[in-house]
């Protein structure tokens, strides 16, 4: 697995001070806790942002009142008439607020940050890198789940069939339907594999409670196994949708 990805780069920069720059007392993350001016924002990842433990397990109504919250304070309006620091500083913080909420509100995206901030790198399968891939012919790093081989060379023989028929103006009914099986199979498997996550989101919450650095890094490359897995699978139906539509 590759560790090279400093967490570093998930971290926004700025000036990291322990006094409010207004009134010097003890500040707060986003405004000072005495004089209420907005702060400077501090290199803190998405988790420390919103006050939260690194854990997957989130109270998502929570957040979002506090994002609506914060949001409310650092609307630019309420800058208007602030020096050119503040306004500068309110937009910092805004933009940092919209991008830690879109990615811990959402269940993936917060697993895949946790684990980058874990120094792992995931593979890239999103569309637009399988489409680099392809247009510059490059091989793009993707590994077939071990046991997913065999389905997976029977999946893409017919695909490459149906591609074929298809040139030729016709269409196998029962080609298509057998691939309209495999697709809802692998739909099956995308939605069991959420639910596997989310056990393994206890069990990772479990070992930060217990500060276990051993069971950590177990989860942790559990984790890392069922995304790439969950993405290996969202792209075969991806490519199936792609060839059904053509
Ligand atoms: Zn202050």
């Amino acid at each position: 697995m590759a560790e090279q990805q400093s967490s570093s780069s998930l971290i926004v920069s700025g000036d990291a001070t322990a006094t409010c720059w207004s009134c010097g007392t003890m500040r707060a993350e986003h405004f000072c806790s005495a004089c209420g001016k907005v702060q400077p924002p501090v290199p803190v990842d998405y988790f420390t942002f919103f006050a939260l433990p690194k854990k997957l397990n989130l109270d998502l109504p929570a957040l979002e009142k506090e994002f609506y919250e914060l949001s409310r304070r650092l609307h630019p309006d309420l800058f208007a008439r602030a020096d050119a620091r503040e306004q500068q500083w309110s937009l910092e913080q805004s933009s940092l607020l919209n991008d830690a909420y879109r990615t811990l509100k959402d269940p993936v995206k917060r697993t895949e940050y946790l684990l980058r901030l874990e120094g792992v790198e995931l593979e890239d399968q999103s569309k637009s890198a399988t489409e680099t891939a392809r247009a510059t012919g490059e091989m793009k790093k993707q590994v077939v789940p071990p046991d997913m081989l065999e389905e997976v060379f029977d999946l893409n023989m017919q695909l490459e069939e149906l591609r074929a028929q298809k040139k030729m103006g016709e269409d196998d009914p029962a080609l298509l339907e057998e691939i309209g099986r495999q697709k809802l199979e692998f739909e099956e498997k995308l939605e069991a594999l959420s639910h596997e996550l989310q056990g393994i989101w206890r069990k990772w919450d479990q070992a930060i409670d217990s500060n276990s650095e051993q069971e950590r890094i177990k989860i942790r490359d559990q984790m890392v196994d069922l995304l790439n897995r969950r993405s290996y699978i969202r792209n075969l139906v991806r490519d199936v949708s792609e060839v059904l539509e053509s």
